[in-house]
């Protein structure tokens, strides 16, 4: 067996972008990297601060996700709060961020592995 970046608890999708960007094949800015869960600058930024959040594991989308991702989920979601913080969002209630899943092709999503949009800063955003 070749020697890879992911263990059997990372399945990593070899035509998967964002899987490339968990591997360290394209690089990114990176936010927040731990065991299980990435973040980095979205390229095409919508607002001063926009990063996306992903499981280090290719899920495909959060059509696919479970009960036994709870704590996976649970993990993003809290972690998002600190790191709007620190990325330069300022504090809520005049502050504060967006976040946004979007989930198939009617749901606007373009790339199949699941991640949160995080975006915030000062208005007015290129977008949304
Ligand atoms: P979605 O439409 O929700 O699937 O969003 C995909 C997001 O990924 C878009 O906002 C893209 O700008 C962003 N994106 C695509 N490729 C990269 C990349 N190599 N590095 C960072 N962000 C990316
Ligand atoms: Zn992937």
């Amino acid at each position: 067996m070749s020697t890879q970046a992911h263990t059997p608890n990372h399945p990593h999708d070899p035509n998967c972008i964002f899987c490339k960007i968990v591997a360290g094949q394209i690089p990114s800015r990176k936010v927040h990297e731990d065991e299980d869960i990435l973040a980095f600058h979205d390229i095409q930024p919508w607002a001063p601060v926009h990063f996306l959040v992903i499981p280090k594991r290719h899920i495909p989308s959060m059509a696919q996700i479970g009960p036994d991702d709870a704590a996976l989920m649970g993990r993003i979601m809290t972690l998002i709060p600190r790191l709007a913080e620190e990325q330069g969002c300022n504090p809520y209630p005049d502050g504060g961020f967006r976040t946004v899943c979007n989930t198939g092709t009617e749901g606007g999503q373009e790339v199949h592995h699941l991640h949160v949009h995080v975006m915030g800063g000062p208005r007015p955003w290129s977008r949304g």
